[in-house]
């Protein structure tokens, strides 16, 4: 069995980690030679290239035959690789990862599917959204429909001004223009689909950020009412349903005082599911590689209490001390201010006992930083 991903990054690096041991061979497209850093998946599979204008035969070809090929990120053009659905199986499949490349089509289909989420109206030329702007209340915030991740290509309109910040040429791309919401907390679920129709949730994830990037989630989320828990895991089977997903999919959520609202899905493994390469039965990487190549879901059960630290660009391995409860997941990229260079997980029998060995780490890579 082999298995494609599109992409050479930490997280196709991190399915090939996990797949390797269930005998599945590996191949990986990445972006250009001698331009794409490949150290992430260096020694794990076959490295092809993308050419330009390859048809889907020859990318096929490139990629050794795959029996399915995945991708690890959402911001991919689907049409140079449209043809490969003639040679082989693609999941989760482009359909579904077109829903999730654009944040109006998304939202349309949550609002479609009764998925509460923030208010929020579409436009792509400035009169359109000058004038939906005059009937939303601020603060609010606009987001590219198709750039940015990590909060990137988004602007925060304050007041009447702020506006004037927004580029003409991100609102002539498409943009979103979006309630402010007031949340408690950040969090997500993590689940998996098979070819059956059959799912599974990991628990809810408590996520902290720092300028958009994930830098701690933990597990399970505090003090989220169970009727808010059983409402997200209804929306993540309703949607994985309505996409005829095959594989993890992760939505990213607002806790609000009364309600769980969603803010964006990605389709793929993701950054608040790395707990679960040590801190679940089954992790998030082996779940999707169970999706797509048929075998039978694995369980999402989780070893008592988890967590995972991203390690963000200048960190070091050799700086973090290690406590016994956690393990390091290091990329193996070179490091760069702000990348996201690997991840230490935690499993600890108390949530008590979790937040200090984080907190622990997290003063260390304050401490570091500071010099
Ligand atoms: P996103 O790229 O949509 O995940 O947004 C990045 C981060 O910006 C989120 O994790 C939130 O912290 C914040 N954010 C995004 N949308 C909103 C919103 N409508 N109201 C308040 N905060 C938001």
């Amino acid at each position: 069995m082999r298995v494609a991903v599109l992409g050479s990054g930490q997280l196709a690096r991190m399915l090939a980690l996990e797949g390797i041991p269930l005998g599945i061979e590996f191949s990986f497209l990445a972006e250009e030679k001698g331009v794409t850093d490949t150290r992430c998946v260096d020694g794990l599979g076959h490295i092809a290239y993308w050419e330009e204008n390859m048809t889907g035969e020859q990318l096929f070809e490139a990629l050794k035959k795959p029996d399915v090929v995945t991708f690890e990120k959402e911001q991919i053009e689907i049409a140079p690789y449209k043809d490969l659905e003639n040679y082989t199986q693609i999941a989760p499949s482009f359909s579904a990862l077109a829903y999730c490349q654009n944040r109006n089509a998304e939202k349309t289909l949550l609002n479609k599917l009764n998925i509460p989420n923030a208010s929020f109206f579409f436009a792509d030329n400035w009169d359109d959204f000058k004038v939906g702007f005059d009937k939303l209340q601020l603060p609010v915030v606009v987001k590219s429909v198709t750039d940015g991740y990590d909060g990137k290509a988004q602007w925060r309109v304050k007041k009447p001004e702020d506006i004037d910040d927004v580029p003409k040429s991100a609102v002539a791309g498409g943009v979103i223009v979006e309630e402010f919401i007031s949340f408690i907390k950040e969090v997500s679920v993590v689940g998996v689909r098979d070819r059956q129709g059959n799912k599974k949730f990991y628990p809810l994830a408590e996520n902290t950020h720092d300028n958009g990037i994930l830098v701690r989630s933990s597990v399970p989320a505090e003090a989220v009412d169970e009727a808010l828990v059983q409402k997200a895991a209804s929306y993540m089977e309703r949607l994985l349903d309505e996409m005829e997903y095959v594989g993890v999919l992760a939505m990213e959520c607002f806790v609000t005082e009364q309600d769980i609202l969603v803010n964006e899905l990605a389709p793929r493994v993701h950054n608040s599911g790395h707990w679960t390469q040590n801190g679940a039965v089954t992790s998030q990487f082996e779940n999707h590689l169970r999706a797509i190549t048929g075998l039978p879901l694995g369980s999402t059960e989780v070893h008592g209490f988890a967590g995972m630290i991203n390690l963000l660009g200048p960190t070091e391995p050799a700086h973090i001390s290690l406590t016994d409860r956690s393990t390091l997941h290091w990329y193996n990229k070179v490091v760069k201010p702000g990348r996201k260079q690997g991840h230490v997980n935690f499993v600890a029998k108390s949530r008590d006992d979790l937040n200090r060995a984080m907190d622990d780490l997290q003063a260390q890579i304050e401490a570091a930083k500071k010099g």
